[in-house]
Formats: structure tokens, sequence, C-alpha cells
């Protein structure tokens, strides 16, 4: 018996009464499980065999202590967190986050979407997400170091190149994996490449892992524009965030004729009519870690907006790169409004859930994080395949694998929204490829 709307609901219900105030693990549940219903129809075994209950339920979730001394000499105690979603695809695969604002329920949401993500790059990778409620923000080298030693220290014996594979995120870059692969190589004795990714490429390393998110994103947005006789060139564009897949997002923007006119951070808004500089967004960003603010006192024709929204400044493609829930009901309406023609998401499940539907009631494009920015953790499974084979291709190589895996994600959604009788819902495209190579799986591996 295929299962309806109703017994969906009741899943969904289920899964908000068994983790009680993760408002965004019920979020990005939410959205996945609404547009099921023409998968579960066409497919009735994955109901015969629970998928969508299995697949809401973590593998396993480690929830630990970890206490390190800061330069003053005080202990301070976080909290580190990985949660191993699924591994029907492949080793658990996906970033660990360093944010003040992480909670159990932060991790699982980002676990949850990671699942479906990895499927969507038709690499053998399965899903989870990590981090820690540490704030790497003001920290000095010493002291990001001591804490990626502690977090280390204990997540090392989750970890192993079949088992799970973590990789940045919001707060963990380059610096980061360096710190915690040192440790992994002390602590298990064993240089083990492929056991983190995003590495740097003088220790094995992929060249485009850095640059990969951000160069995702545009070439898928540069597809679904292709759907509708569009291109970059001389396009508007806004990119809200300054960090690492903001920055590569700009920079392909602009590889691809289009015209940058506004970023931030967490303090405020950069608007800047002629475009934005970028090699002064990474001077600031990359090397001296300060604030955007500064921006402006560089480029004197530069607008700051403190406290501002980008969503404000009129554009005809914006790219959400900085973090969850950043873009509302009201944002979306006045990106309409001022002529935007197309959305793609390098953060995580940056719109809310108005926004989402008053894009598509607008029938703009419109391109979830799970497809949009899948190009990361695409490009990280390339760096384990280099690993793996103990070789390291050319940039011009690994950039032309990225772009490929792009357009055939784009080009798996889009055929999958016409399957299902919603041509251009990448929403529903996504969720169903990525949903469906998940299920077939586990009904394959029998009850685990
Ligand atoms: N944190 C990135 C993401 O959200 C990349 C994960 C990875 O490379 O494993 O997909």
């Amino acid at each position: 018996m295929p299962i309806g709307r109703e017994q969906i609901e009741q899943i969904y219900e289920q899964v908000v009464r068994r983790n009680p105030g993760e408002l965004e693990f019920h979020q990005a549940v939410k959205e996945v499980l609404e547009t099921l219903t023409p998968v579960l129809t066409k497919y009735p075994q994955f109901a015969e065999h629970k998928i969508i209950q299995r697949i809401c339920e973590p593998e396993r979730q480690i929830i630990f202590r970890v206490p390190w001394q800061d330069d003053r000499g005080e202990v301070q105690i976080n909290r580190g967190f990985r949660v191993q979603f699924n591994s029907v695809l492949g080793p658990y695969k996906g970033g660990l986050r360093f944010h003040p604002s992480v909670l159990l329920g932060t991790i699982k949401f980002l676990g949850f979407e990671q699942i479906f993500k990895n499927a969507l790059t038709g690499m053998p990778i399965g899903g989870a997400k990590g981090g820690s409620d540490f704030d790497p923000k003001g920290r000095s080298d010493d002291e990001v170091m001591r804490f990626c030693q502690s977090f280390m220290t204990e997540l090392h014996r989750h970890l192993g190149e079949y088992t799970d594979v973590p990789a940045g995120d919001i707060g963990v870059g380059a610096r980061e994996i360096g710190y915690l692969f040192g440790q992994y190589k002390r602590m298990t004795n064993r240089y083990e490449s492929a056991v983190l990714t995003g590495k740097s490429p003088h220790w094995g390393g992929a060249l485009v892992r850095k640059e990969a998110t951000g160069y995702g994103a545009v070439y898928f947005v540069d597809e679904m524009l292709k759907t509708r006789g569009e291109s970059f060139e001389g396009k508007v564009c806004v990119v809200s965030g300054s960090g690492n897949v903001a920055i590569y997002t700009i920079e392909k923007i602009l590889e691809l004729g289009g015209r940058v006119v506004a970023c931030s951070d967490s303090g405020g808004v950069i608007y800047h009519e002629r475009g934005i500089d970028l090699d002064t967004v990474k001077q600031l960003k990359e090397v001296e870690r300060k604030r955007i603010s500064v921006y402006a006192d560089l480029h004197k024709d530069a607008k700051y907006i403190p406290g501002g929204s980008v969503w404000d400044i009129p554009c005809q493609v914006a790219m959400p790169s900085a973090t969850q829930n950043e873009l509302d009901g009201d944002a979306a309406r006045r990106l309409v409004t001022n002529g935007c023609i197309a959305v793609g998401e390098g953060a995580n499940m940056p719109t809310t859930p108005e926004g989402v539907r008053i894009f598509q009631e607008a029938k703009i494009l419109y391109a979830p994080g799970k497809a949009a920015n899948a190009g990361g953790v695409a490009t990280s499974a390339l760096e384990m395949q280099q690993n793996a084979s103990r070789d390291a291709w050319s940039f011009e190589h690994t950039e032309r694998r990225l772009h490929e895996i792009m357009t055939e994600i784009h080009r798996a959604c889009y055929e999958t929204s016409v399957e299902f009788g919603s041509p251009g819902n990448y929403v529903l495209g996504a969720n169903i490829v990525g949903f469906t190579r998940v299920a077939e799986a586990m009904v394959a591996f029998g009850l685990i």
C-alpha cells in the first residue's frame, strides 16, 4: 500500500515529538517529506520497508565534552558533535561547523540535508555532520590548535577513511583541518590522508576544493539560467556572506561576466555599485580575518550599511552564501519585486519555507542548497579519490570534473521535476533524486 499525505504528516509529527526543540531539524525534514508523496506512490516498496521513518533517525549520534585551555591558562569547555546519519552509499561524509550557535538540532538538520546532497553528487559518500559551539572568532592560532587537538582526541575513534570523513564548514577551514589531521595522525599512528578532506594541497588536499562550493553554485545557476535562454553575462548579482563560499561564488560570477554589487558579514552589508573588489575581500577575510566594514575604509565609493540586509539591494541573481534562514519571506518578496530572476543557495537552508514559497509562486529560478552547493562535498569526494590512488590532479582537470558533476546534478533535478509534473521545481527534483538513490540502497541492504 503506498502511503499518502496523511501518513507522511504522521511521520513528521513523530519526528517533532522525538526531537523536541530542534526547529531547524524539523524544518529540513518537513521540506523533504513534503515532496515525497509521488515517489512513494511510484515505489510502494519504500513505504513497506519504512524507509522514511528510518531515514529520519540518524544511524549514530556522538556528543562529547571538549575541554581546552585558552591563552590565559583558563579552562574552557565546549560541546562536540558528530551525527552519522546515513552510510548506505559510502562512508559518512560531511563538514564540521565551529560556531557559537551550534546545537544538536543544527548538526542534525545539516546532517539530514547532507544525505540527499551527497547522493545527488553521484559519488560514493554517505551523510553526516559535526561541529561544536566553539567560536574561533578572536581566538589565537594556539587556542584554535588546542581546541582542535582536544576535539580530535575524542572524535578520532569514530573516524576512518572507510568509516567517516569530515571536512570543513562555517568556522573550519584549512587551518583547522591541519590541526585536526595532525592530531588524528598522532592518535592513530596512521598517515590516513582520506580521513579528512579540505586539506592543504601541500599535504594531500585537492586543488579546487577551496573554490568548489562557490564555483559549483554558480555553475548550477548558470545551468538554470540556460533553461530560460539566459546567462550571467551583464547580470547584477548580490552574494550574502564573505566567507569561503561567498568569495568563490563572487570569483566565478565575475569570470562568467556578471557584476557583484554587494556582500556582507554578520555585522552589515557592503554595497559597491561599480562592483565588489574581490582582492580586497580575500585580503580582509582570508588573510587578515577582519570585519567586512573595513572594505568601506579602503574603497571610498563603497557604502557600508551596519545591520543591513543584502536582499534590499536590487539584483537579477541572488546567491545566499552565509547561513541558515538568512532569507525570510519579506526578503524574498523584496527580491522578487526588485526584479530578481534567479536564486542559488551556496549556504545550507538559507531560505525560510515562506521565502521558498514566494520564489516558487513568482516562478523565478530557485536552486535549493542541497543541489546548488553540492560542489563542495563532490570535490571532497574527488579529494578522497586522489588520496586513495596517491595521486594529485591538476586544477584544470579537477575543475572540469566539478563542472561535469554540477551539470549532471542540474540535469537529474530538472528531468525529475519534469517527470513528476512540476517542471523547474528544483526542490522537488533534488529531494526525489537524492531520496530515491538512498532509499534503493537501503532496501537492497535489508533491515539495517
Ligand atoms: N560543509 C560542506 C557541505 O555543507 C562540505 C562537506 C564536505 O566537504 O564533506 O556540504
